[in-house]
């Protein structure tokens, strides 16, 4: 059986097709190592101010090059409404247009902007980090609410505030980061979460610190304003920021929670 198997082999199998002469040589020449080594840099000559000298021969190669013009990527920008406009170009704000984040499922910003300073009623800067991309109208109802009633329960004692301390208001995700729970305010740009202040002087207040916290008037006055509020607890999730959301939920209707709170 196995003599019959090798009988069974062609005798002679077909050669590849030569290479052309050409072909290879361009790829010698194209794998040729560069060998030269690094070139000797010259070393700029001492410049001697003399009013006979001619220009430095140096110039002239800069001249030839081929310009190069790196493109600008200018970001789509989404077209916003006349309510949001105004409130960039209000000179209350320091906020700007920007693009959408990329949307995980469910997930997107109306009218998204990024606030990066609100101004006092007395015309004072405060600062908001790490805000990012936010819902246009929670940037109205944060920068209304910092100007009035957050400003002035924070500095009842004669600080100034100086930096509101958040975190990332846009966050694609469930709930509490809970997987398969209900999208999160979040999700849509809607929310922001609140750290801490830092006031005038190098003085903080933050939220869930003991030594310096954050007072619970703070709490009532977001409650008056958010559709959520909720903090150090609330529900383990907001021990270390008071998380303050625009929900849609009936009209007058909150959901507020956080240690004592009554509602
Ligand atoms: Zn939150």
């Amino acid at each position: 059986m196995i003599g019959a198997e090798v009988a069974a082999l062609p005798r002679d199998p077909p050669l590849p097709w030569p290479r052309p002469q050409s072909l290879m040589e361009d790829q010698s020449r194209a794998i040729e190592p560069d060998t030269a080594g690094p070139k000797q840099a010259a070393l700029p000559k001492p410049e001697v101010a003399h009013p006979d000298a001619a220009k430095p021969e140096a110039t002239k190669p800069e001249a030839t090059k081929p310009e190069a013009k790196p493109e600008p990527v200018e970001p789509v920008l989404p077209t916003v409404s006349t309510t949001c406009r105004d409130f960039l170009n209000s000179g209350q704000v320091e906020a700007k247009r920007v693009a959408a984040p990329r949307a995980g499922p469910g997930c997107g910003i109306d009218e998204p902007v990024l606030l990066t300073a609100i101004r006092l009623a007395d015309g004072r800067r405060v600062a908001v980090t790490d805000a990012g991309a936010m819902r246009c109208d929670m940037a109205r109802a944060f920068s209304s609410w910092v100007k009035g009633e957050f400003a002035a329960v924070l500095e009842q004692d004669g600080r100034r505030l100086e930096t509101i301390v958040s975190g990332a208001s846009y966050d694609c995700r469930g709930r509490n980061r809970v997987k398969g729970a209900k999208l999160s305010e979040h999700g849509k740009g809607n929310a922001l979460d609140i750290r801490g202040v830092r006031f005038a002087g190098g003085a903080t207040a933050q939220v869930g610190d003991k030594a310096k916290p954050i007072p619970m008037a703070l709490f009532e006055s977001a409650c008056r304003h958010f559709a959520t509020v909720l903090g150090p607890g609330s529900d383990g999730y907001h021990e270390d920021h008071m998380h303050i959301d625009l929900a849609l939920r009936r009209p007058g209707s909150h959901y507020c929670r956080w240690q004592g709170s009554s509602k």
